[in-house]
């Protein structure tokens, strides 16, 4: 390059520099077209993430905020890990550009339910979202990136505050609080009340429909009660709920419904006129599906 300062290049050809601090350590691909990195961290710690080929959505990267996670949802594998650390802005952006070079084409969408919560990584996370928004950076719509979150109401309140017009989904699994607690412990920080207070908020700025995540488990949530629930506590939301049935996992102890529960729990929803969608989970044959990610290889 005889363009840059010869003090520059010869700068660059001595110094010891690095465009990536991630590598990738293994990649696994499903039949449905899913791609799965696991990626080594600079201090050792791993993390994964997830490319996710959908007819109608084209391709979404699946991204994770923090290696491991503190947040002990029961129903998650990450959670079994615990939290090693929050990812900085360049692991995050890292993994988008990694899935992206193994893309068959443009990818579209993003969004965050790898590994960890982002609200408790909240000003990582929108700085990797203004790289993935801006035009110097990836050009996308901030209508195509997703935060998920499992109901951190700081974090709610602080995208409400700034205005910060990305998608939401909250994964709400239970609209019983007793029930929600032993499955989240976060419910016991911030109860159902407080959490539909700081969507509503959210909402009223906002303006956008947002999406309530509900894993399925068989025996645990999907009872004609728990469909009445769900339909009170959807109401005075503009909200589309998307049942996703429990992807299996050898750490944890439940079972995914059959399909005639699941059919019988989206005929409640039907006669209750609550909206909702059920997620076809891709990448379950290699561990990329929601819920799944552990940061191993096979398995
Ligand atoms: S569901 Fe999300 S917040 Fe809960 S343990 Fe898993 S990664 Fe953490």
């Amino acid at each position: 390059m005889t363009d840059i300062p010869s003090s520059l290049r010869a700068s660059l050809t001595e110094s010891d520099f690095c465009l990536y601090t991630t590598e990738e350590v293994a990649v696994q691909s499903d039949s449905d077209g899913t791609i799965k990195l696991l990626l080594r961290l600079f201090d050792e710690n791993v993390v994964e993430c997830v490319l996710l080929h959908d007819k109608s959505d084209g391709l979404t990267a699946c991204l994770s905020s923090q290696s491991g996670c503190a947040m002990g949802c029961r129903f998650c594998r990450t959670g079994t890990l615990k939290l090693k650390r929050s990812l900085t802005v360049n692991e995050i952006c890292e993994q988008f550009l990694l899935l992206q070079s193994r893309a068959p084409g443009k990818i579209d969408h993003v969004v965050f339910m790898g590994m960890g919560e982002p609200f408790a990584n909240i000003e990582n996370v929108l700085s990797a979202i203004d790289f993935l928004h801006n035009e110097d950076g990836i050009g996308l719509s901030m209508r195509r990136i997703t935060i998920s979150t499992c109901g951190v109401v700081p974090g709610i309140k602080e995208l409400t505050l700034r205005r910060v017009p990305v998608k939401l989904a909250v994964s709400l699994v239970s609209a019983d609080d007793t029930t929600r607690s032993s499955l989240m412990p976060i419910n016991k920080a911030y109860n159902l009340s407080t959490l539909k207070a700081a969507l509503k908020d959210f909402q009223s700025v906002s303006g956008r429909r947002f999406t309530f995540e509900y894993c399925m488990i068989h025996g645990v949530n999907i009872s004609d009660q728990d469909a009445f629930k769900l339909a009170s506590f959807c109401k005075g939301l503009t909200v589309v709920v998307n049942l996703i049935p429990f992807n299996p996992c050898p750490e944890l102890e439940f079972v995914t419904p059959s399909m005639e529960e699941i059919n019988h729990f989206c005929r409640k929803l039907d006669e209750l006129n609550v909206p909702y969608t059920i997620r076809i989970s891709r990448g379950r044959g290699i561990k990329g599906a929601c819920g799944q990610l552990a940061g191993k290889v096979n398995g």
